[in-house]
């Protein structure tokens, strides 16, 4: 095993890796902006180095400054995290060719999965039924306007190089058609520096189910479930749930073999989450992650499987520390994503913590970075707590979802606890009533 890790991020992720690296008497190296000098995940790491100035572009994503800091810290592996690096596959290529382990999948499969024209022909090429769109890119507005024809409105056309919900843009028929392209590819080339579109079915009542897999690399593949994700704003995920409350064992079955049937196929080393649409009782691939997921906690409450760990077991080439056969998935578990943000007109809010009190008791965990005194930068994603629930049922779950809303005081800035809030309260949430666009809707009503 590893004698020392690089945690190459920041924020509540890079805490969580930390733990697990300490759980496992694994030494930790923080790299940090100017900016997150004071951050807790700078503070708990046994060293740290500056890697610039506040922009994540000076910072988080220098790939010079990160591979010189684990050179002079001797690190032996370096982990991306989620966001930022994590699906960079020259980074990963790089981080290898320095002579450090990088912990994550092989770059080969960052680069299939990372461009989602090539995933999509994968999943086809396994068998994977994918939203109906187009077969490859799409070259000009006008041969949009001929696939989508056939494909039927609403369309969406999406970014091959697309993430975090960005460089999207739905068309109701062929007029808009012509704007939503150029926008997309327009809004795909500033993010993504790929300027490449695909078109998919616009789904009017999708579920977002996913499924997270571990794979070793010598033939051991094992799943923790699926997660619904369909609680999205911006098609952004705000609250997730295992299991899925839409799904019978059948399907639940159904898709979790779809996954690992897929990462077995693919030889795939690491952790991964294969993301789908539902819809009507069928399955269809989106995309797949090759990283850790924000979302991760959620599927180790239930499994009692430590994500993180096993990631930094797979990279050292270690077995799997289980089992399919070991894996009980038990009780239900709901994670909160709280953002800094207004809960309302979602501003972003950053600032000082004046209070800060999370909560505790039975299934209740917090993944956050925050402290008392602790100012929130302006530069970076506003997460700032994950609020994880465990309940033997998801009535209980959802009860200990609002106890926990309750105590949480995060004072100072404005955050989305209130959102939260009155989901917890909501019949659609209750009933488990929901798909991706409800949220949307959700929130719009309550502004009115
Ligand atoms: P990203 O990589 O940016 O997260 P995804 O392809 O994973 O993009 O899609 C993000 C979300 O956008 C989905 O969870 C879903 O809510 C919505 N979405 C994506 N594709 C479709 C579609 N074809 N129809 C309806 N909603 C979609």
């Amino acid at each position: 095993m590893f004698e020392k890790v690089l945690i190459a991020n920041r924020g509540e992720i890079a805490l969580r890796i930390h733990r697990a690296c300490r759980e496992m008497g694994i030494r930790t190296v923080a790299v940090h902006s100017t900016v997150d000098a004071n951050a807790m995940h700078v503070r708990l790491a046994d060293e740290s180095v500056c890697i610039g100035p506040p922009s994540a572009r000076h910072s988080y994503l220098n790939i010079p400054a990160i591979l010189s800091a684990a050179a002079i810290t001797g690190a032996d592996a370096i982990h991306p995290g989620v966001g930022f690096l994590a699906e960079n596959a020259r980074f990963a290529d790089m981080v290898t060719e320095h002579g450090f382990v990088f912990i994550g999948p092989s770059s080969d499969h960052i680069r299939l999965m990372g461009d989602k024209v090539k995933a999509r022909q994968a999943a086809r090429d396994l068998g994977i039924p994918c939203v109906p769109g187009s077969d490859g890119a799409v070259g000009d507005a006008e041969h949009a306007r001929q696939l989508a024809d056939d494909i039927g409105y609403p369309i969406l056309v999406k970014a091959a190089g697309g993430g975090g919900g960005r460089g999207m843009r739905v068309a109701e028929g062929a007029i808009q058609l012509g704007e939503a392209f150029t926008a997309a590819s327009a809004e795909a080339r500033v993010s993504f520096g790929n300027g490449e579109v695909y078109l998919e079915k616009y789904l009017d009542q999708p579920r977002h189910i996913e499924v997270q897999i571990l794979a070793d690399g010598r033939g051991s593949v094992v799943h923790l479930g699926e997660r619904d994700c369909s609680l999205q704003r911006k098609h952004q995920k705000v609250l997730e749930e295992t299991p899925s409350p839409a799904l019978n064992a059948r399907e639940r079955a159904a898709v979790i073999k779809l996954a690992t049937d897929a990462a077995a196929q693919l030889g795939y080393r690491g952790a991964g989450t294969f993301e789908f649409l539902y819809q009507d009782g069928a399955f269809f691939f989106i995309e797949m992650n090759t990283r850790l997921q924000v979302e991760h906690p959620i599927s180790e409450m239930v499994s009692g499987v430590d994500v993180v760990r096993e990631q930094l077991r797979i990279a050292a080439d270690l077995p799997l520390s289980m089992g399919q056969a070991d894996i009980a998935l038990e009780g239900h578990a709901i994670e909160c994503r709280i953002n800094a943000e207004n809960a309302a007109s979602f501003q972003p809010s950053p600032g000082e913590i004046t209070t800060y009190l999370a909560p505790g008791g039975l299934g209740v965990r917090v993944d956050s970075a925050l402290y008392q005194g602790y100012v929130v930068p302006p530069h970076y994603d506003s997460l700032v707590a994950k609020l994880i629930l465990h309940g033997a049922s998801r009535n209980e779950c959802i009860m200990r979802m609002r106890r926990a809303l309750e105590e949480f005081v995060i004072a100072g800035i404005d955050t989305t606890i209130p959102l939260h809030q009155q989901l917890a309260g909501e019949p659609d949430f209750i009933d488990g009533n929901y798909d991706v666009h409800w949220l949307e809707r959700f929130v719009a009503r309550a502004r009115a």
